[in-house]
């Protein structure tokens, strides 16, 4: 007969936003269990740009311009492209997205997500310290470089205006200063600014799979299943079914990433979700030709050294689960990145492809999803998730203990979609 596990609470996917939940919940004293249908990290927290954004004050907008729109929908941007076929069942998240961008109202939201990235770095060190994975971690910053003059002066304008409203640290470079920094570009470039305050992670799977071994190590548990079996149990509480039997919780959250609204809307609530999905590929031969990571801003992808190579990720590319894959943007990553870089060949044949969970009001979904049933939401981090799920854990766990939670909850509830 299989055995019955009965933490007090589930916790249904093991990316950075579920794993850091649980080292939280469990920290708070609750007896907690982890299920994912992988053994090994291998969603959006593995395959990211690795970047624990410090600097990302405010949460990513939809571009408004109509000449904007018009060229992502048709032939697909660098950095944002829109699968047609998915428009019609995207077309209302969508709308919300744009609506939410504007000024007035995306400035609103950044008020309450820069509450959450400050807190970043203060969540992700002990964390780092605690799971032995220092050696992943550069504490030094990553540079957007242009090649444009005029792009280098706008974003210094917007630097400056971060600086002035949250704090955020930057130092411009020169063209001269940016070849000297980074003597393996083959181009000249018009400069760059350096954002000083982000942490940069060489291998974000690995980092999660530290984290994971230290709430394993501090006694929790992790079991594979399918978090879709999730079922309310007839008195109280919630049971799902795993490899090793039926795991039972008096409390469940759900932090599926972008799959997290197809369970909810299984239990009675609908919450819309972008998809935005974004691919990658690592270069090992470029590994060692470049010393900080860089976002190229004028093609829209990172460049990223890591444990496997020199990983380029994609911009956005928005389309709904089970699309086909779509490597315009990556093919045009990499042609733009050979312009600046002896790039050499792909480690890998096919490239890894994963989602970043985006809500259409840019927040995350932090909180209580069915008040008094003890199902829980903690999803839609967005394009900031490995930066954002220990400080998001952390606000999750006070409010299923009842703690003081460190920032607003509101603008984060699960029923504000209701
Ligand atoms: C190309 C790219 C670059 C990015 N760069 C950065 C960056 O530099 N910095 C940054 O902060 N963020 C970045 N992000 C965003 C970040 O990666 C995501 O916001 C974050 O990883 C989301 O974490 P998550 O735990 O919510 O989801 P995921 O990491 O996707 O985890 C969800 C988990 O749920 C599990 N799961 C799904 N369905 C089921 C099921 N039915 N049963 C059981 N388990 C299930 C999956 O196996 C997975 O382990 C990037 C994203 C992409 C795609």
């Amino acid at each position: 007969m299989q055995q019955v596990l009965r933490p007090s609470v589930l916790v249904l996917g093991a990316g950075i936003a579920g794993v850091s939940a649980a080292l939280h919940l469990q920290q708070a004293g609750l007896d907690v269990a982890l299920i994912d249908r992988d053994t090994a990290c291998r969603g959006a927290s593995f395959g990211n740009a690795g970047i624990i954004q410090a600097e990302a004050m405010e949460p990513y907008a939809m571009p408004r311009g109509l000449s904007v729109l018009g060229s992502l929908t048709l032939f697909g941007g660098y950095e944002v492209r829109l699968a047609l076929a998915s428009l019609p069942r995207l077309a209302g998240p969508l709308l919300r997205y744009w609506w939410h961008s504007a000024p007035v109202r995306h400035a609103a939201a950044s008020r309450h997500y820069a509450k959450l990235v400050a807190r970043a770095t203060q969540e992700h060190a002990p964390l780092i310290e605690a799971s032995g994975a220092d050696a992943l971690i550069r504490r030094d910053g990553f540079r957007s470089v242009f090649r444009s003059q005029a792009a280098l002066d706008a974003e210094l304008r917007y630097a400056a205006a971060l600086g002035r409203d949250f704090g955020v640290a930057t130092r411009a470079l020169t063209a001269a200063e940016l070849a000297a920094a980074e003597p393996g570009l083959t181009r000249p470039l018009a400069g760059a600014i350096h954002w000083l305050d982000p942490w940069t992670v060489r291998d974000p799977g690995a980092l999660v799979a530290a984290y994971t071994d230290l709430f394993l190590k501090r006694g929790g548990t992790f079991a594979r299943g399918d978090a879709l079996t999730l079922a309310g149990r007839a008195r109280a509480g919630w049971t799902v079914a795993t490899d090793d039997g039926a795991a039972e919780g008096e409390a469940a959250v759900v932090a599926l990433g972008a799959l997290s609204p197809s369970l909810l809307a299984r239990h009675g609530l609908h919450i819309p979700l972008i998809p935005k999905r974004g691919y990658h590929r690592h270069y090992p031969e470029a590994a060692n030709r470049v010393d900080l990571p860089f976002l190229d801003a004028e093609r829209g992808y990172v460049a990223a050294p890591m444990t496997r190579g020199l990983r380029l990720t994609t911009g956005a590319d928005i389309a709904l689960p089970g699309a086909r894959p779509c490597h315009i943007q990556l093919r045009r990553a990499e042609a733009a990145a050979r312009d600046l870089l002896d790039l050499g060949p792909p480690e890998e044949a096919a490239a890894w492809q994963g989602t970043r969970p985006c809500m259409p009001d840019m927040l995350p979904v932090i909180g209580d999803a069915l008040p008094g049933r003890g199902l829980w939401a903690c999803f839609g981090h967005g394009h900031q998730g490995l930066t954002l799920g220990p400080a998001t854990g952390r606000l999750l766990a006070e409010l299923m203990t009842g703690g003081d939670p460190f920032t607003d909850p509101a603008p984060y509830a699960p029923q504000r979609f209701r």
